[in-house]
């Protein structure tokens, strides 16, 4: 239920509302907006009369959101959702570039990639400390370590980091490493792990589950909004089909739908999408055109001697080239890069 207050309604009367929602034993989120509040309620709606709240002083009226993710949903939340954060915003009218190795793999390739980065445009940067890998024989990743590196290259650069959290056990330490928290693929319905993050301050950006819908993947942007982060990214990484002329089918069909049924970014993993650099360029230009907030790539300086995912990762000659080609492209389709 959403319960949207009149907009000259004063704090005091929407502390009423929250105090009102809470002796029902249902969790209030209170969403502002650009003219009124709204309050989101969640837990057992389905037996709480709508009455009980129209009546408080206010309220300008309560509705029932049909979808199963609430405050996910498009009903509860109108306006599109804007990630701010200090190195860039991700939202309407921009395209954001994320990119990086695949794996911390040392100081020095950190440092060069975000020095390659900068010199772009591009303010994110992402790559992995701890690795999601299907063989326990493959590099793992250098965990703590590797988030210490992060946390250098921010500091001594300025560009923002995007790095993995696994396990709950390392949520505090990610989550002071990095500005935006990436649960991986094989995690998405990890429901300790997205009700972890929901406690955390930073943004989430959610990979797809390899095998999930749109709901599923809306359910567990749900999980950690319902905790009371509101700051989810999706994001598209490729789901797994009958096909065998990629790693995976990348699915940009599913942006069109998911912006209408729900308010929050999307952005774009080509690299793991279709698994071979020679395609991530068409992928990537696809993406932007489909609507998509931004991008998340794979960049390396030497990606055939890459810890990890070498052949979906693009070189900076190779990036260099894509970025001004999205440049390009960008102003066309009215965003800003
Ligand atoms: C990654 O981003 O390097 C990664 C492991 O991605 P995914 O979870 O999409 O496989
Ligand atoms: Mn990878």
């Amino acid at each position: 239920m959403l319960i949207v207050m009149q907009s000259s309604a004063t704090s005091g009367e929407i502390d009423q509302v929250v105090a009102a929602i809470r002796e029902h034993g249902l969790t209030p989120h209170v969403l502002p907006g650009a003219t009124r509040t709204a309050i989101g309620l969640t837990g057992n709606t389905a037996a709480v009369d709508a009455g009980h709240f129209e009546v408080l002083p206010g309220v300008a009226e309560a509705i029932r959101v049909t979808k199963p993710y609430k405050l996910a949903s498009r009903e509860m939340h109108r306006d599109d959702t804007i990630i701010p954060m200090p190195m860039a915003t991700i939202g309407p009218k921009t395209f954001t570039v994320v990119a990086g190795p695949c794996s911390v793999e040392s100081e020095k390739l950190i440092f060069d990639t975000a020095e390659f980065l900068l010199s772009k445009g591009v303010r994110m940067l992402r790559a992995g400390a701890f690795k999601p890998r299907t063989s326990p024989y493959s590099f793992q990743g250098m965990g703590l370590e590797g988030l210490q590196i992060l946390k250098r290259v921010r500091e001594k650069t300025g560009i923002g980091i995007v790095t993995e959290l696994m396990d709950t056990e390392y949520a505090e330490a990610v989550e002071e490493a990095t500005d935006i928290i990436q649960i991986g693929t094989r995690n998405m319905q990890n429901f300790s792990l997205l009700k972890r993050v929901g406690k955390c301050r930073k943004p989430v950006l959610l990979k797809r589950g390899m095998s999930a819908t749109l709901e599923e993947w809306l359910m567990a942007a749900e999980y950690v909004m319902a905790g009371g982060n509101y700051q989810v990214i999706l994001c598209e990484r490729g789901v797994r089909t009958f096909n065998d002329h990629s790693r995976n089918t990348l699915d940009l069909s599913v942006i069109p739908p998911a912006k209408t049924l729900c308010h929050l970014p999307i952005v774009v993993d080509p690299s793991h999408g279709t698994g071979k650099r020679a395609y991530v360029p068409a992928m990537a230009l696809a993406s932007l055109a489909a609507g998509a907030d931004g991008l998340m790539i794979e960049v390396h300086p030497d990606p055939d001697h890459a810890a990890s995912d070498g052949q979906q990762t693009l070189n900076f000659d190779q990036t260099a080239k894509l970025l001004d080609q999205m440049k390009a492209l960008a102003p066309v389709l009215g965003r800003q890069m």
